[in-house]
């Protein structure tokens, strides 16, 4: 083991939620969380599980002052085998790394960030909900802490990770969700931090979602922050879109986040023998399509959703309907490949999935 971790159990278990559908997501926390510090001296140091509670922070740190914080989100399922999984987790665990490199923030050693995220699980294996579609969210987190005012790269960081049980994100079916394209605010620009899985970039994304909200709309559909003409991401989610056969999705060019459910996707299409165009690709040109009847299906994809099939798409006062508002054949292809992978049901050819521990 690269990092010793040192187990405080809780003396006061709380109760596991009795209702399975109202878990929702991210409101319920297990009974333990991990926690490492960093400095330049001593490198990492302490990793230690102890019972959920506050963070001490000291009101100087890096992170209150000049949001220097990471993080990740990744699932544990309860599989049809009976196992505890996890899916392709070195893939959250190498990007954690790109966005720690990105902010300033200490690397981790991959192999012993697994072996910490495999120990959190299996001691929090209880709390792996059972119903159908339900999962342990895993949210590991870094940020700057040092205890200063002074402006520079980070001396002092914290690593944490805590887990919580989440419904089934589709509990009334997959329903597509109305997008509208944002013209006004950016998400991220190249050579800034859109590649990295930073609090600032969601921050910076907060105002836009909300006019999208209060105007009717699930989500914000992003362009790129120098044409505001190329499509990037859609909420945070990665976005894909069937035309005359073809997949294309935005090139992984700085701004936007290199999704691990956008990355398995591209491969599954692949597998499928899918011609898949990751470019450039613009809000006319997408429109275009939408309107000489090209456009067959179009969908984002992320951990928490899997997929989510877009129904409608608003732009500067034109409104498109896109696969008659019902999720596309190929979408609900993917959706179900995907979960089938991930719930153990169907063969994994890939080795994405990696056993934690008997459930
Ligand atoms: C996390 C995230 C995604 C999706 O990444 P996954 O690895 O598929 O969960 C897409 N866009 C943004 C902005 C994100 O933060």
């Amino acid at each position: 083991m690269k990092y010793e971790i040192k187990i405080t159990k809780t003396t006061e278990p709380k109760a596991k939620p009795a209702d399975e559908s109202k878990l929702g997501f991210g409101k319920i926390f297990t009974d333990h969380m991990f926690i490492m510090d960093y400095n330049t001296e001593k490198g990492w140091h302490d990793a230690r599980i102890v019972p959920f509670g506050p963070l001490p922070i000291h009101p100087a740190s890096t992170v209150l002052h000049y949001g220097a914080e990471i993080f990740e989100g990744m699932k544990a399922y309860r599989t049809v085998n009976g196992d505890i999984s996890l899916f392709r987790p070195m893939e959250n665990i190498r990007r954690l790394n790109n966005s720690a490199e990105r902010l300033c923030l200490p690397q981790l050693d991959e192999e012993g960030c697994l072996d910490i995220l495999k120990t959190m699980v299996e001691l929090e294996k209880d709390w792996v909900p059972h119903s159908e579609g339900t999962s342990l969210y895993i949210r590991p987190y870094m940020y700057g802490n040092d205890e200063h005012l002074g402006v520079h790269a980070v001396h002092a960081a914290t690593f944490v990770v805590i887990c919580s049980p989440v419904g089934a994100y589709y509990a009334e079916g997959i329903n597509p969700v109305k997008i509208a394209i944002e013209s006004a605010d950016v998400r991220a620009v190249r050579g800034g931090t859109g590649y990295a899985k930073c609090g600032g970039n969601y921050a910076a994304s907060l105002r836009a979602g909300e006019k999208a909200e209060r105007a009717g709309y699930t989500q914000v559909l992003w362009l790129d922050g120098v044409n505001r003409k190329y499509i990037e991401e859609v909420g945070s989610m990665n976005v894909m879109f069937k035309v005359n056969g073809k997949i294309i999705t935005p090139a992984l060019t700085g701004s936007v986040l290199p999704g691990i459910t956008r990355k398995s996707c591209v491969e599954l299409l692949k597998d499928w023998g899918y011609e898949v165009e990751e470019r450039l690709f613009s809000v006319d040109e997408l429109f275009e399509a939408a309107k000489n009847g090209t456009l067959e299906e179009a969908w984002g994809t992320g951990t928490a959703a899997v997929v989510s099939p877009i129904g409608h798409l608003f732009y500067e006062n034109n409104e498109y309907t896109v696969s008659d508002n019902k999720i596309g054949a190929l979408t609900q292809k993917l959706y179900d490949e995907l979960t089938g992978i991930q719930w153990g049901k169907i063969a994994d050819t890939h080795n994405w999935s990696v056993k934690v521990c008997e459930g």
